[in-house]
């Protein structure tokens, strides 16, 4: 089996192109990672074949109407990667340096998440390549209902439900369902999450990713007898995860020194003002420009003295380049796909803890679904019940990918591909593609 294996070309990899630059194509290192983890299973290697490539990918034209009457006609995506547990279910990103492969990658990764933590949901993921921070308010608002319309064939509370991501926010996500539901012509609130709460939204979604990112830090710290009251933090990225990340941090008592966003960094060695920068972000986006503290480059970010790193902004931000640099015990990647195969490499030769990413910001998707099963019901939960369900889901996710790890005695990043290729396998088998399996370890999520 091996041999087949090691022969298959690698989705994602060019002939030709610099191996460096094959290395961090994101759906050249998520289809690496699952060929690992179906081998590591003792899986046949046609479990990989139905998981290499999402089932469905669709481009579509985004023509916009701009302010000055030109019509600018932008690209968008939305890939659907495997459905055997439910709907597929992943955010929409406005970028400029979306594509096809990190589209595809993305929706592999939300498979993933959906399978540790336990969800009735596949994989997908959308995009537009665009720089929203050009556009006007009107602008953005006819992109987000134009696209929708283009997805509209494909999409709906049983097939696929999109959420935020990078660049979107909840009024991105209340126009989307206002197009959705024109064409439907009824109200179908299920259709997307991290809406506004009066539109059917969840209370404690705006907070999950980062609350849920915290939640897991907790978890390492305790495993790893790291007292975080007084320990130190770094956080790449001021977005929505970031902040909410930093917010929960700083309320367990962690110094957080630097931040940096698109812009810059700033730094301050006995913590920076949490609250402040909270405040200041909601009306600035930006931390970078906040006046009063020492501004510091990207390679001083990685080079900082800290306990925890986080990066919370885009992929492949930890390379063979940064990773040497990293003093950090535990690297929280409350970011999707921010280390390359190279930098994780590095990271394992220095014995840092990571909190992978299909573990560490796993909280969003779960409130989504919690969102989701509020609106199928028409009864909604207090934000009380929502963190308490979202704490459960979290510790029994980690729990179940650190057993994986001590069970095959590898790393977290491999025992949680491991978790959630064993959970798919485990469905596949229920509906007849695999035979006489079982998974290593009791699941507790
Ligand atoms: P966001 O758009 O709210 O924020 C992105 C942040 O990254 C901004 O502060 C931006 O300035 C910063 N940034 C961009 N380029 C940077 C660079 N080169 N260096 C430093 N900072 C940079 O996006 P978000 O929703 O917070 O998403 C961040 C990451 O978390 C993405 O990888 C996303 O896929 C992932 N994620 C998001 C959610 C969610 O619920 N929003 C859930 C799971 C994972």
């Amino acid at each position: 089996m091996a041999t087949i294996l090691e022969k298959t070309v690698m989705p994602g990899s060019e002939p030709g192109k610099p191996a460096d630059l094959q290395d961090n194509n994101p759906y050249a290192i998520v289809s690496g990672l699952l060929k690992e983890a179906v081998a590591g299973l003792g899986l046949d290697e046609n479990v990989y074949r139905l998981l290499e490539k999402p089932i469905r990918t669709l481009e579509v034209a985004v023509p916009v109407r701009m302010d000055d009457g030109q019509i600018v006609n932008f690209t968008g995506y939305r890939a659907q990667h495997f459905d055997i547990l439910g709907p597929t279910k992943g955010g929409i990103r406005f970028h400029p340096d979306v594509n096809l492969d990190e589209v595809k990658a993305l929706s592999m990764w939300m498979t993933l998440k959906s399978a540790i933590l336990g969800l009735p949901f596949g994989g997908a993921k959308g995009g537009v390549i665009v720089d929203p921070g050009q556009l006007s308010e009107r602008e953005l608002e006819e992109l987000s209902r134009t696209y929708i319309r283009a997805l509209m064939p494909i999409i709906g509370p049983e097939k696929d439900i999109p959420a935020p991501d990078v660049n979107t926010n909840p009024q991105i996500m209340g126009w989307m369902l206002d197009e959705y539901d024109k064409f439907r012509g009824f109200n179908a609130p299920g259709f997307i999450t991290g809406k506004p709460l009066i539109v059917g939204g969840s209370r404690g979604r705006v907070e999950a990713t980062g609350r849920g990112v915290v939640m897991t830090i907790v978890e390492a710290a305790k495993r790893l007898g790291l007292e975080l009251n007084g320990a130190t933090a770094a956080i790449q990225g001021f977005g929505n995860v970031g902040s909410m990340t930093a917010r929960f941090l700083h309320e367990q008592g962690v110094k957080i020194v630097a931040i940096t966003d698109a812009r810059g960094g700033i730094y301050a060695r006995d913590g920076l003002d949490i609250p402040a920068l909270l405040e200041y972000a909601r009306s600035h986006k930006l931390v970078s420009t906040y006046e009063g503290y020492e501004s510091i480059s990207n390679e001083a970010f990685f080079s900082m003295p800290v306990d925890i790193l986080i990066p919370a902004a885009l992929e492949n931000q930890i390379t063979g380049q940064t990773a040497p640099l990293i003093k950090a015990r535990i690297v929280a990647e409350a970011a999707n796909g921010p280390t390359t195969p190279a930098g994780d490499k590095i990271l394992a030769q220095k014995g840092i803890f990571v909190i992978p990413d299909i573990l560490c910001n796993s909280g969003g998707v779960t409130v989504s679904y919690f969102e989701w099963v509020q609106n199928t019901m028409g009864y909604y939960w207090k934000e009380r019940e929502v963190n308490e369900k979202l704490q459960e889901k979290m510790e029994c996710a980690f729990h179940d990918v650190y057993e994986m790890m001590k069970e095959k005695q590898t790393d977290m990043r491999k025992a949680a591909y491991l978790a959630g290729v064993g959970h798919l396998a485990e469905a596949l088998q229920a509906r007849g593609w695999v035979k006489g399996w079982s998974m290593p370890i009791e699941r507790k999520v």
